[in-house]
């Protein structure tokens, strides 16, 4: 491993260092007990750098066999009278500041781990993808010892009161487009509340939670509490949804798959499940908005890490008085992106995540241009090697194509017109989905009735993508079930037991 001395300059955060030069990956094996292991299997897999597309490493690839050990492990760790189980609740929170303090000081390591696996720009992997990381698991370490239940008024010969307990052991199923992100999201308030947990992390980016199994270790949680098991949805995440001794899933990623999850969860034994899926989120922009203001945030909305979020405002709705200057401003705003290696200083635009979201993006953007969208810019792939796409802008897009209804997950934005709030309401409404939301307008009424008109678990108001470890997060209708992050993430990682007692009737 080694360092150039180069730094970015970045007003919000001071200054950011270059990332590591040649970097090479430390832990490539499955976690189960505070142990690397080799797969039952004897199977590895490739790990592909995107704007590359060669191969960073081999990593071992985990299937039921070794969901079964990770389970075991995870079991024995949440027994009655285990280590974990007897902690004091202040130490479990004490832990979790340790791993902080630790993700804190590999920040470089991490941030280098998901721009070369996750093309991630650095500046944002740095910034974004490691800083909110830390906020996160500080935020739930503050919460282990303020879990807690409440006493009952009931009849006075009785004493009622109610316990917070853990659910148990937890698996939590994450996506490649915030890797580390989504494991603190999951683990985090998962620790706080004293479950145990089974990761399985995506295929595309098993990388940084291996390297956080590791400091996981040093941080010095009991074995079995985090095991991390890298592997293929349809096998190892499976296994996880249908397993008969794991008494939760967590789940971020697709709708599609976030079905299936459901399925095996009630088809085996009934354990809970909280979804966090995809949306089509709505942007609404009133014609007294400030300009400068809303082309930046639905701009930004759109484009952040090359599109592939799950709150991507990707149905812009502009007001007809101011919809012409909008897209055009948005297209200049476009234009201006460098595409390339997001290691490299300078760069703000890296590749799509696969080759299979590159072909399903340019799909997407092909039937925008056959069902009679007008290309502004953009429109193809961009380079003769990784899976770049141009910056896109379509203009003139109508509620019924391709583009204005499914989830792209690329860099590309649709920009419809309006005329009423009325119909506004309607159209952002028009969607399976119920994600988020963003509103730009100077007018509080207007903010406030659309507000609560949208269906979705976020509306930002002359802003976007605004989110922080205390705010709850999560989907109306097919974006999901349950909220993450916040004190409502903490709901779905307890059980609530009412316990009652008789009073002697002697003493009264
Ligand atoms: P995905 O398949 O839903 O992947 C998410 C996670 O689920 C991965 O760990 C995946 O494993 C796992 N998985 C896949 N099939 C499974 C199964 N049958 N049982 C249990 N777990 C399973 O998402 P994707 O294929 O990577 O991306 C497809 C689309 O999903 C994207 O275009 C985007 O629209 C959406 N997406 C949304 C989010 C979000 O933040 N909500 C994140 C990623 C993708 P593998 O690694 O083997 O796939
Ligand atoms: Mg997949």
């Amino acid at each position: 491993m080694s360092s150039n001395k180069q730094t970015t300059a970045n007003p919000a955060q001071g200054t950011i260092p270059a990332p590591l030069s040649n970097y090479k990956i430390q832990y490539t094996k499955i976690f189960i007990n505070n142990e690397w292991h080799d797969s039952v299997s004897g199977k590895k897999f490739p790990v592909i750098n995107p704007a590359t597309e060669e191969k960073i490493c081999d990593v071992e690839e985990g299937d039921k066999a070794d969901v079964d050990k990770a389970v075991k492990a995870a079991r024995a760790a949440f027994q009655l009278g285990s280590p974990w189980r007897t902690m004091d609740a202040s130490e479990r929170g004490r832990l979790l500041y340790k791993l902080a303090d630790l993700v804190e000081r590999d920040r470089l390591i991490l941030a280098t781990i998901e721009s070369m696996n996750g093309g991630k720009v650095f500046p944002a992997a740095y910034v974004m993808e490691i800083g909110f990381s830390v906020n996160v698991i500080r935020y739930f370490a503050s919460w282990a010892d303020k879990v807690q239940g409440h006493t009952i008024p009931v009849d006075g010969k009785f004493f009622s009161y109610t316990r917070h307990e853990p659910v148990g052991v937890c698996g939590q199923i994450i996506p490649w487009n915030f890797p580390l992100n989504m494991l603190m999201w999951k683990i985090g308030p998962a620790l706080s509340c004293g479950n145990t947990v089974i990761v399985k992390p995506a295929e595309q980016t098993p990388l940084s939670a291996l390297h956080v199994a590791s400091l996981i270790k040093e941080a010095g949680f009991p074995p079995g509490v985090v095991n991390i098991v890298p592997g293929y949805g349809p096998t190892a995440g499976a296994a996880i949804s249908s397993h008969m001794d794991i008494d939760k899933v967590a789940f971020t990623g697709s709708t599609e798959v976030g079905k299936l999850i459901k399925e095996a969860a009630g088809k085996s034994n009934l354990k809970r499940v909280s979804l966090e899926l995809g949306g089509k989120s709505p942007c609404i922009v009133f014609a007294d908005a400030d300009m400068d203001n809303a082309v930046e945030f639905a701009h930004q909305g759109v484009f952040f890490h090359q599109g592939q979020c799950c709150t991507a405002a990707s149905r812009l709705f502009v007001e007809e008085p101011i919809y012409n200057e909008f897209v055009q401003r948005s297209v200049e705003r476009a234009k201006k992106y460098t595409l390339g290696d997001p290691l490299k200083p300078g760069i703000q635009q890296g590749p799509q995540i696969d080759k299979e979201q590159h072909s399903k993006i340019l799909d997407l953007i092909e039937s925008g241009k056959k069902e009679g969208a007008k290309l502004e810019c953009g429109g193809g792939p961009w380079g003769n090697k990784g899976y770049f796409i141009q910056p896109t802008v379509f203009s003139n897009v109508t509620d019924d194509m391709r583009i204005a209804k499914e989830e792209i997950f690329g860099p590309v934005q649709q920009i419809m017109k309006f005329k009423t709030l009325d119909e506004v309401i309607k159209r952002a409404n028009n969607t399976h989905y119920g994600l988020a939301a963003g509103i730009f307008t100077r007018d509080l009424d207007k903010a406030i009735t659309v507000s609560s008109a949208l269906q979705a678990g976020t509306v930002w108001v002359n802003c976007y993508n605004m989110l922080s470890p205390q705010s709850p997060f999560g989907g109306f209708k097919m974006s999901g079930n349950g909220r993450e992050l916040g004190e409502y993430g903490l709901h779905e990682y307890t059980e609530v037991k009412t316990v009652t007692v008789k009073i002697s009737e002697k003493n009264s």
